[in-house]
């Protein structure tokens, strides 16, 4: 293999499309050209005190399904409520490790997946038969619905469930927050405010969640769903019938 920074001519082009397409493509006018590499490398902590990684500088890969920009952004919605929490003053302790915790693992899952999908697409045209034999087998799988669903999930990112100890009974815990339509706006319009969203359709949490209503906005109408609280980055930290109190605590900070 060539090093990285050694310029790619026409030719080359003109070669990688005949051996991929194994037949001539006119080149007219080539724009802009450079080489990448399958490497797949991961920082092994993506805080370092004041110093938090994020983006490319936390994970590279082989660009296939496309994922890294969508990857870099979902670490820098988890890391910015966090960071702000923090300017302002109502950070609960360990928050901001929770960065390194929940997206560490997610930017491990995509480097996995990445490196399958290298495999499948025989990269270096050397039509090895082992490639070509796993590639038949995956394909005929990916015919089925509910491996397009899994796929879907593993290359949006949307699979991840995020570690919360102690909540994790719910389902939906963990995980994005459904957007569900509220009557009078929808859970992802809200979450644009930046503040935390408890749902409590049977209008029960008044007097529990009043303390952090400078946080997070009590939402007492609208859906048929079990109450739950959403973090200001969309994801679910407590929902269902346990005592909400602590989780409010845990993530929002101590109460006015
Ligand atoms: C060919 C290709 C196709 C891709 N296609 C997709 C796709 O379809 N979908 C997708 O989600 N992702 C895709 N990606 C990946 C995506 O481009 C990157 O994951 C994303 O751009 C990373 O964003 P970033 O902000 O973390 O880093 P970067 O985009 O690399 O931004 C870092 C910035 O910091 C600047 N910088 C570096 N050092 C310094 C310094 N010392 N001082 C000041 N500034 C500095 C750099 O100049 C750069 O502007 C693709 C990548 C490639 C190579």
């Amino acid at each position: 293999s060539l090093p990285r920074e050694t310029p790619v001519t026409e030719d080359d082009i003109r070669q990688g499309l005949s051996t991929v397409f194994g037949t001539g493509v006119d080149l007219l006018e080539l724009r802009y050209a450079r080489r990448i590499t399958n490497a797949s490398r991961q920082v092994e902590q993506y805080r370092h005190g004041r110093v938090f990684l994020a983006g490319d500088a936390a994970h590279v890969h082989l660009p296939l399904g496309a994922q890294g920009m969508n990857t870099g952004m979902q670490d820098a919605l988890n890391l910015g409520w966090k960071l702000a929490a923090a300017v302002h003053g109502w950070a609960p302790k360990d928050l901001l490790d929770t960065y390194h915790a929940e997206r560490h693992p997610a930017g491990a899952a995509v480097l996995l997946n990445v490196r399958a999908q290298s495999l499948l697409m025989d990269w270096a045209g050397t039509r090895d038969p082992d490639v070509l034999a796993t590639r038949e087998v995956f394909t005929a799988m990916a015919q089925l619905p509910d491996v397009q669903r899994h796929l879907a999930d593993l290359m949006s990112g949307m699979a991840i469930r995020y570690p919360m100890p102690g909540t994790e009974t719910h389902q939906l815990v963990g995980r994005p927050a459904p957007d569900l339509d509220l009557g009078s706006a929808r859970v992802h319009e809200l979450l644009r405010s930046g503040r935390g969203i408890l749902l409590d359709p049977a209008d029960t949490f008044a007097g529990v969640a009043g303390p952090w209503s400078d946080r997070v906005d009590r939402v007492a109408q609208g859906a048929d769903t079990d109450p739950m609280l959403i973090r200001p980055d969309g994801y679910v930290c407590w929902a269902g019938t346990t005592d909400l109190e602590p989780a409010l605590d845990h993530w929002f900070g101590e109460p006015r």
